[in-house]
């Protein structure tokens, strides 16, 4: 079961509903609310525009995160979605 802790006022700052509120049980085994700020940053493909899977939004990710965590290991990842490097290869190909 779920107990959040209920508190009736919350700092000024936390009020904002560009917060997530994120439930963590703490080590003292009460679940707690903690407020968390998106970085707002999305990878986006370079020709479609699309939100790229496998790229992190978190700035300690993207930040300290290995190369490897950071994009997908394919050529293009990273940049360009799978849909539209599916294309590119096959232009490629076909000398189009
Ligand atoms: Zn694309």
């Amino acid at each position: 079961m779920l107990i959040l802790r209920c508190r009736s006022v919350v700092k000024p700052g936390l009020r904002s509903r560009s917060l997530k509120r994120v439930v963590k049980r703490v080590p003292s085994s009460v679940s707690r609310v903690f407020y968390v700020r998106s970085s707002g940053y999305v990878a986006r493909c370079s020709i479609c525009g699309k939100p790229l899977g496998g790229v992190p939004r978190d700035l300690k990710v993207i930040r300290y995160g290995s190369k490897s965590h950071k994009r997908p290991e394919r050529p293009f990842g990273g940049v360009l979605c799978s849909k539209c490097l599916a294309v590119a290869y096959r232009v490629a190909v076909r000398g189009l």
